[in-house]
């Protein structure tokens, strides 16, 4: 079956029950037991779910994974996959990235003897140079946030595989709509299913997808027993919000491609980063691993952090707000919110520069919005 099929039948069968055909909400901490250890589904609701599971497989199907593994937060997702490393192991982890993933390997996990360092994914010679006997994953994002960056998913994983190391994907840009990374040979996917796949700013969720056996054990346990466990409503919101990924995302994509052609031919904007650009560095990547360019476009703006600032307070349509990958449009200043937490850092981000969540809302409305906000 093709993408949109699964998407909307997959782990969503008619409940056998009752024929209801959404999946219902289990709201139960708990299972009755048929005798003393003998159960019909779960013993315990941090176990397992009906509603969480369903969610899982439809992820996994998306993902082309055998295991998915669902978290309350992209954040606890991330956790679980870090947590299978071990004091003295070292990180590579992307120019630029989410904010909070810096945050943890830094701030969290650097106080347990896993070393980060921050090296440019694109370039490949810089990946091998950086590479240490410790090195045990590589962290990317791609498309990244917020510079919109491309890195080489295959090549990569020829390297990693090659130290016998894993490459972990943060998809959460692209989806599994536009880019299957462990069809390219990823290990692992990450997902803060809060953005696209949630895709209605009502919820927040996270996932790990993985085709390997050891690290979905391990994960599965830790979804288990640290218990960053998603509530089953939120997971009915995240597959509520999965079905409809593949024609959000293409309305997404058509809307971002004529936001930029504005931004591009606007005096006030300096630079406009989208991957769909012929004069984006990664441009090339971008065009062989991934089926479209997504929704999310960055622009500096000519004059300045104050300039910049004035605009994301002046539009109307595009709310002022962190976060991304909702129906809505959003506007925001990644050095001052989504990324102050890498202020100072190697990941900082210029102050001119401004994040567009681009929503599905009629084109010609957001066109306009961007227009009166830079005049
Ligand atoms: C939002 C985000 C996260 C963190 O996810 P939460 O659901 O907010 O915990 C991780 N990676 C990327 C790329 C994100 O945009």
């Amino acid at each position: 079956m093709n993408f949109t099929t699964r998407a909307i039948h997959d782990g969503q069968e008619p409940d056998p029950g009752t024929g209801a055909v959404n999946v219902p909400v289990y709201l139960t901490s708990t299972y009755a037991q048929e005798s003393v250890g003998v159960v019909k589904f779960a013993d315990y609701g941090r176990g397992d779910n009906p509603t969480r599971a369903a969610l899982e497989a439809v992820l996994a199907s998306l993902e082309h994974g055998r295991y998915s593994i669902a978290f309350s937060s992209g954040l606890s997702a991330t956790d679980a996959v870090l947590r299978t490393l071990k004091p003295g192991d070292h990180v590579m982890m992307s120019t630029d990235a989410y904010g909070g993933t810096y945050r943890m390997l830094t701030k969290i996990f650097g106080a347990w003897g896993i070393h980060t360092d921050i090296i440019d994914l694109s370039d490949l010679d810089a990946v091998e140079t950086g590479w240490h006997a410790e090195t045990k994953l590589l962290w990317a994002e791609t498309p990244s946030n917020p510079f919109l960056r491309v890195v080489d998913i295959a090549a990569l994983a020829e390297i990693a595989h090659r130290h016998a190391a894993k490459l972990v994907i943060d998809n959460t840009f692209a989806t599994p709509y536009l880019q299957t990374p462990l069809l390219l040979g990823a290990d692992v996917v990450v997902h803060s299913t809060t953005k696209y796949l949630g895709g209605h700013s009502d919820v927040i969720g996270g996932a790990v997808i993985t085709n390997d056996d050891e690290l979905a054990e391990r994960v599965k346990f830790f979804q288990f027993a640290v218990g960053a466990i998603p509530g089953p409503l939120d997971c009915y919101l995240v597959m509520r919000g999965v079905r409809t990924l593949g024609v959000r995302m293409d309305r997404h994509q058509a809307n971002a491609a004529r936001v930029v052609e504005l931004l591009s031919a606007h005096d006030e904007i300096a630079t406009v980063w989208y991957p769909g650009l012929e004069t984006h560095p990664n441009h090339k990547i971008a065009q062989v691993q991934m089926s479209g360019y997504g929704g999310m476009v960055s622009v500096e703006v000519k004059r300045g952090a104050q300039r910049a600032k004035e605009i994301v307070e002046k539009t109307r349509l595009f709310t002022l707000a962190e976060s991304l990958g909702g129906v809505e449009s959003l506007i925001e200043l990644p050095a001052a919110m989504t990324h102050l937490s890498t202020s100072g850092s190697l990941l900082e981000i210029p102050d001119n520069l401004i994040r567009l969540s681009v929503g599905i809302e009629d084109i010609d409305d957001l066109l306009d919005d961007l227009r009166q906000a830079l005049a």
